[in-house]
């Protein structure tokens, strides 16, 4: 059942669709693509993007804190990636707090506005950048990955002022660059100490409530040999033979495999919302010329682990030196290994943020599902560094990362339905 003023925000809503579908529109128009390594942001379009953010919370009624994150002022913490020589400059953060009369809980809405590179522009079928309306579908980079959650959390907070309704606890909009490179957006926010008795993220999770995600490892194991000239039959590499890298690579890339089976199983790695660890062969670089024994091999993987677990770096790290000591070359010249190590995270599910949503969900869409990503999200530094309950809501998600890209209107007007109403319930009315 809903309350008058609860049907009068959802009426608001209704009429305003069109606008809602428009600001969208808008957002996915500036190209916020997450710069490559060693790049920066070159062009205006992370800025104007924020622009448009900040004037819509500004005529909202939040005060504005607005900043660019300079990574090197970031504090180390356990399972936060923290990249120091990362530009991030001209791809501001923007944080609008709209202030309750203190009786209420306070809420934390959070999104990343970077997206990831448009890909091969002959596999769209309308612009990228266009924000395209078609068969009921707004297309484009960042439509459902996560344009269209952060207008969805926006719209509600300026439609519930609209309404005139005054919630009693604070509303923190975070609005982040960075979310698909290293998670410093949300750090950032973190580490200047915004709080608040629970938060949601709006990531497109077509409407379950997403409580745990995995943690990642991002490696690189370089695997040494000897040049030789390949069509010489070489004799054996203690009598100052050749060695072939890429024959070694394998033992690794096998080693991996032989990891990937052993935690399939394991009871360890058994989670009621996630699957178990996982290690994966990305990007491999070796060998130089076409008749010269290749002297050094690159590989680089991607690993995913429960949250919770933090043996998971040693577990590789003992496969690839056990797999180093069963052969001669490898044991005097071991295969190195560089990682990057993000925590994965998970909230309760009787945290009573989760009933809150679980409730309004139910009463305006359906029946929502827990769910679990296999994949991290910015929850993890609400989760493990500002100890805030999270968990995320928010519009489907089938095309993330994908060409032709797509939200629904219905769905994209639904979460802001639903947003909306947790916030009025769990900030209470003042
Ligand atoms: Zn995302």
């Amino acid at each position: 059942m809903f309350s008058d003023a609860e049907k009068k925000v959802l009426d608001i809503i209704d009429d305003n669709r069109e606008n809602i579908v428009k600001y969208l529109q808008s957002m996915i128009s500036y190209k916020t693509v997450s710069p490559s390594d060693g790049e920066r942001a070159e062009s205006d379009d992370f800025i104007n993007h924020q622009e448009l953010i900040q004037q819509t919370l500004n005529e909202a009624g939040c005060s504005i804190e607005s900043w660019d994150v300079n990574p090197k002022d970031l504090k180390p913490f356990p399972g936060a990636y923290i990249d120091p020589d990362r530009d991030l400059s001209r791809m501001p953060v923007v944080v609008g707090t709209l202030k309750g009369n203190g009786n209420g809980k306070s809420l934390i809405l959070n999104g990343h506005y970077d997206v990831v590179p448009e890909g091969l522009l002959e596999n769209w079928i309308h612009d990228p950048f266009g924000g395209e309306v078609s068969e009921n579908k707004i297309f484009g980079r960042g439509a459902c990955d996560m344009k269209g959650g952060i207008a969805a959390m926006i719209q509600a907070v300026k439609f519930i002022r609209k309404a005139d309704i005054k919630v009693a606890g604070d509303i923190i909009i975070q609005v982040v660059p960075e979310e698909e490179k290293t998670s410093m957006g949300t750090l950032s926010c973190c580490q200047r100490g915004y709080m608040a008795d629970a938060a949601i993220v709006t990531e497109p999770t077509n409407m379950d409530i997403l409580l745990a995600v995995r943690g990642n490892i991002g490696g690189l194991i370089t695997i040494f040999g000897r040049a030789g000239h390949a069509d010489v039959n070489q004799p054996h590499w203690q009598e100052g033979g050749a060695v072939n890298a890429i024959t070694k690579a394998v033992k690794v890339i096998m080693a991996m495999e032989e990891l990937n089976r052993e935690w399939r199983d394991r009871p360890d790695m058994k989670h009621k919302y996630l699957d178990p660890s996982i290690i994966t062969p990305t990007i491999i670089n070796g060998g130089l010329w076409s008749v010269s024994v290749p002297e050094k091999v690159e590989i680089q993987f991607s690993s995913d682990f429960l949250p919770g677990y933090d043996k998971l770096q040693a577990e590789i790290e003992e496969k690839i030196s056990s797999l180093a000591n069963t052969d001669s070359w490898m044991r005097m010249h071991p295969p190195e290994l560089e990682t990057g190590l993000m925590y994965g995270a998970e909230t309760d599910e009787n945290e009573p943020i989760v009933k809150c949503a679980f409730d309004t969900i139910s009463e305006l869409h359906k029946k929502p599902e827990f769910i679990g990503w296999g994949t991290l999200s910015d929850a993890i530094h609400l989760i493990n560094y500002s100890k805030i309950p999270t968990i995320s809501i928010g519009p489907e998600s089938k095309t993330a990362h994908e060409a032709n890209e797509f939200i629904t209107v219905d769905s994209l007007i639904k979460t802001t339905k639903i947003l909306a109403l947790t916030i009025m319930r769990w900030c209470g009315i003042g």
